[in-house]
């Protein structure tokens, strides 16, 4: 759950924290990989998007998981009454009343003036985790991701502060989960290579 729109509104947002969430990716990933190893099919998404981002060279084209962000250079979101927004994310904020990735509207401005607004180039300038403080050192960084809106909407700040970021704490989480299974287990390690591939 990310904190825009009504898991905000409805204080759903706070009911779990980052580190229940891991338990139970852990017991979801290890239901997923039983299942696979008893000859069923069957992945887990983003820990799909992570391995193909890690074992491969494919692009995977998820704007969170990529530095510079990818908000507005991967994507475009034009909302019904004409605004565009530097991503969904961004909308749900902006029906919030904050505005701070509303770029432009459809009959005003072209692509040139979207991409190159002030609000989009100082955003994306201003997280990129290449020079984030904790984030320039960590083993993660090249699989990792800037997420800017995640950051802006929970800390008032594009860069966030990595620390106090549940963004960081799944990351790092999610990527010792796969990297540990990929050194240690064999047999499942076969399942997520071959996750890699699809
Ligand atoms: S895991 Fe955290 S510290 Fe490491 S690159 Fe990602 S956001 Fe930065």
């Amino acid at each position: 759950m990310s904190p825009y729109g009504f898991a905000i509104k409805t204080k759903q947002f706070q009911k779990y924290d980052p580190t229940e969430w891991m338990t139970f990716y852990r017991r979801g990933l290890r239901y997923i990989l039983d299942l696979n190893l008893k000859g069923h099919k069957f992945f887990e998404f983003y820990t799909l998007l992570l391995l193909r981002r890690i074992l491969t060279d494919q692009p995977i084209g998820y704007v969170d998981l990529r530095s510079p962000a990818g908000i507005g250079l991967g994507a475009l979101v034009y909302n019904y009454d004409g605004r565009v927004f530097a991503s969904d994310e961004g909308r749900m904020l902006a029906e919030m009343g904050d505005r701070s990735f509303e770029l432009g509207h459809v009959v005003d401005n072209d692509y040139r003036s979207l991409i190159l607004s002030d609000k989009l180039v100082s955003n994306i300038a201003s997280s990129l985790s290449q020079c984030a403080p904790e984030c320039h050192d960590c083993v993660f960084e090249s699989h990792c991701g800037a997420d800017p809106v995640y950051h802006h909407a929970t800390h008032g700040d594009p860069l966030g502060i990595k620390p106090l970021s549940g963004f960081c704490q799944r990351q790092k989480g999610v990527m010792s989960t796969i990297l540990d299974l990929l050194d240690n287990s064999p047999e499942e390690a076969a399942v997520l290579r071959s996750w890699s591939m699809m």
